[in-house]
């Protein structure tokens, strides 16, 4: 059973991104999964926070959970 991905709102296009699973992310970087780098310290959200969304990591979230 896979968990729910995270979300972190990005500071360059204040968009939230679906964030790759722990241990995935380069060194000193969080990584999104539409492949956006953010840096790491981001509060993150286990839920898409409201407002703006990046419009790829919602697609794949949508994609993830239609398989699950
Ligand atoms: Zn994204």
């Amino acid at each position: 059973m896979s968990r729910p991905g995270r979300w972190a709102r990005s500071p360059l296009d204040y968009h939230a991104h679906l964030l790759l699973p722990e241990g995935e992310h380069p060194s000193g970087v969080l990584k999104a999964r539409c492949g956006d780098l953010m840096i790491t310290g981001l509060t993150q959200h286990d839920q898409p926070p409201p407002g703006l969304r990046c419009a790829r990591c919602h697609l794949i979230f949508l994609a993830d959970a239609s398989v699950r």
